[in-house]
């Protein structure tokens, strides 16, 4: 999940905050692949990163913005896109 990295220069202090306390802000993509997009999200294949998330100290925050986002792919949270999709319903 490399976008989750990058900060858009728009970004307020609160979102930087969480953002530089999130595990996978340091993570080498190049070296240990991207589980926070897997090829499915079937549990199997999401379960790597799904588990990196819930370790994460920002989850909780990271979630929230992916909901307040409508973010549509990847691993935030803990939680799939499909898995966050029942959250806003
Ligand atoms: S919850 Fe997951 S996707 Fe979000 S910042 Fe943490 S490790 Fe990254």
């Amino acid at each position: 999940m490399a976008s989750i990295t990058r900060q858009a220069p728009n970004m307020t202090s609160d979102e930087l905050d969480w953002r530089q306390k999130s595990f996978c802000k340091d993570w080498d993509f190049k070296k240990k692949g991207d589980p926070w997009h897997p090829a499915s999200e079937s549990e199997i294949a999401a379960r790597p990163g799904k588990n990196l998330c819930w370790s994460c100290p920002a989850r909780e925050a990271c979630l929230a913005d992916a909901l307040a986002h409508n973010e549509k792919h990847g691993i935030r949270g803990g939680f799939t896109a499909t898995e966050r999709s029942r959250y806003r319903k």
